[in-house]
């Protein structure tokens, strides 16, 4: 079958790779509809992160089940599934407190790299969760947005205790924040202040519920948070970029009693001890549970209450992979959907 493999930074191309089977009798094979780049598969592309080379990539994925091991009972051939980027069992104690990308059983679903025509899906019964029927094509993005993007953002905000009233702050405009504001409106938050140079991405942020741009950053962007809180910092912060700017730049525009909720994944963050301590800020966040979210985020998308599809704003056959990690790379894309 066909697959994207990164071969070292900068080089990811359509290579044929061996066609997924069965190994466990809890796995499901999935024909995928619809696959796409992540942010963070441009850590590895920037040289910023090490793989082993060469990697199949991708990690998130929508498709319909072609075949299950003889362990699974829930999920069936023929069914429409999507699921998050670790598979879990969904069933051990860490699964059932709502934290299953922390699963006992865990394992990272983009080691069988998603972004290929097909995929094995490990605890395919505490993986995946079917949609009510086939969904109609113009729901696949949303859907798709359900497997990382829009149940990141959604942790995040979840993290980041975002309530009815609250003021909250977005640190990123990459899918995640975006789709982190979006969370943040269905949530309930006032007000809903965006940190954003990027006008595109800014009046997708509209779109979603924000309120507020703000384009500083660092110490201004810190700045201009306080200006709009009355000095005071917001309720509510969500980090959705993942370097130690970002993460400060969250913490410093956090109130007294305030809440972050990170979920860019960290690169050489390190937070200074005596400036938490005397912060008085929660500080929650890492890899999504994103299952934990992922039936309630399917029926907000199935009664077409929520579009976080749009967050694709490049569409590309799966053969023009290496256009779609240029184009991402040089943010001429926010994110890109590939069909196989
Ligand atoms: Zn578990």
């Amino acid at each position: 079958m066909r697959g994207a493999v990164m071969f070292a930074p900068g080089d990811v191309r359509l290579a044929e790779r061996e066609e997924p089977r069965l190994l466990e009798r809890t796995d499901a094979i999935v024909r995928l509809s619809a696959s796409c780049i992540c942010g963070s598969d441009l850590w590895p592309y920037r040289g910023a992160e090490s793989l082993s080379w060469p990697a199949p990539m991708g990690h998130e994925y929508v498709g319909i089940v072609e075949e299950v091991g003889d362990a699974v009972t829930t999920i069936r051939p023929g069914q429409f599934v999507v699921g998050s980027f670790f598979a879990s069992d969904n069933t051990c104690e860490i699964c059932r407190a709502g934290y299953q990308s922390s699963c006992i059983r865990r394992a990272p679903v983009g080691a069988e790299g998603a972004q290929a025509e097909l995929l094995r899906v490990p605890l395919a019964d505490g993986t995946l969760v079917a949609t009510p029927d086939l969904p109609a094509d113009d729901l696949v993005p949303s859907l798709l947005a359900a497997s990382d993007v829009l149940g990141t953002g959604w942790f995040g905000a979840v993290a980041a205790d975002v309530r009815p009233g609250n003021t909250v702050v977005v640190v990123g405009d990459g899918a995640v924040g975006l789709l982190a504001v979006l969370a943040a409106d269905r949530l309930g938050a006032e007000r809903i202040i965006i940190m954003s140079r990027h006008e595109s991405r800014q009046r997708l942020a509209r779109e979603y519920g924000a309120t507020d741009i703000v384009e500083e950053r660092g110490d201004d962007g810190v700045a201009r948070i306080k200006d709009l809180t009355d000095g005071l910092g917001a309720h509510s912060v969500i980090e959705a970029v993942g370097t130690q700017e970002s993460m400060m730049q969250a913490i410093r525009s956090t109130r007294p009693g305030g809440h972050v909720g990170y979920v860019g994944v960290a690169h050489d963050v390190r937070v200074p001890g005596d400036e938490l301590f005397f912060s008085h800020v929660h500080l929650h966040g890492g890899p999504a549970p994103v299952r934990r979210f992922l039936p309630e985020l399917i029926e907000l998308i199935w009664n077409r209450q929520i579009d976080p599809g749009k967050v694709f704003d490049l569409e590309l056959p799966l053969d023009e992979v290496a256009e779609g990690y240029e184009a991402m790379d040089h943010r001429r894309a926010i994110k890109v959907l590939l069909r196989p």
